[in-house]
């Protein structure tokens, strides 16, 4: 019997360059009950990214308006350029009975945890080696030499972090990875508190119990 039941709000955390985003493009491919929240940022858009799929890109004087008018769940400042979550289409999915993905870093993590601890869970993942992060870096070449140095540094600030999160994924294969967040979410959903009809169900059969007598 399959419940009606709230949405997970499902933050997946790392280093730039761990693999979250390949996780993350694997979990839509298969899974259509996930949404991903796309936030906005200040930041310029990369050649290969779609306005309102990667994020919207707006500028700064937009953010501080969303911000300002509380439009935002949560907000970060990360290698000097801004990012937030528009909290609209995040009420509307969880109500929907939809899972949300958050791609946030730590700071916006913490900032959710106020606000809708219950609804989250929250995965951190880590890289293999600083050998492979380096060299996921440089095969995305998107970014310049700088830029890939400047994201290995915050790497590390980023990788103190881990003790934040409930769930921590040491992501060597990408496939493995995939399932173990996948096995998370299969957890996460079952959890009592997110399947509301459950008060109703319960009573429904002991009134069939009481109904034999
Ligand atoms: P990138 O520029 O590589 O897309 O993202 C840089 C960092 O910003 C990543 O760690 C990403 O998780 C984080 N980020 C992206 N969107 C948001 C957001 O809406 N809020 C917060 N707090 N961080 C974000």
């Amino acid at each position: 019997m399959d419940f009606a039941r709230r949405g997970v709000m499902l933050v997946i955390a790392s280093p730039s360059g761990a693999g979250k985003s390949s996780i993350s493009r694997a979990l839509f491919a298969q899974d259509p009950n996930i949404k991903l929240s796309v936030s906005v940022t200040t930041r310029a858009k990369r050649t290969d990214e779609i306005h309102g799929t990667h994020y919207f890109f707006i500028d700064v004087p937009e953010f501080e308006k969303m911000r300002d008018n509380d439009e935002l769940l949560e907000w970060a400042e990360v290698h000097g350029n801004y990012y937030g979550t528009p909290r609209a289409k995040v009420e509307q999915e969880l109500a929907a009975g939809n899972d949300i993905l958050f791609d946030i870093d730590y700071q916006g993590t913490l900032q959710l945890y106020e606000r809708c601890r219950k609804d989250m869970v929250t995965v951190f993942i880590l890289p293999p080696s600083i050998d492979e992060l380096r060299a996921r870096l440089e095969r995305r070449a998107q970014d310049s030499v700088g830029t890939i140095e400047k994201r290995l540094r915050n790497a590390r600030t980023e990788m103190q972090h881990y003790g934040e999160y409930d769930f921590v994924i040491v992501n060597e294969d990408l496939e493995q990875s995939v399932q173990q967040v996948r096995s998370i979410l299969a957890s996460a959903r079952l959890e009592r508190e997110r399947q509301v009809k459950l008060p109703e169900f319960v009573t429904e059969l002991q009134a069939q119990i009481d109904a034999l007598n």
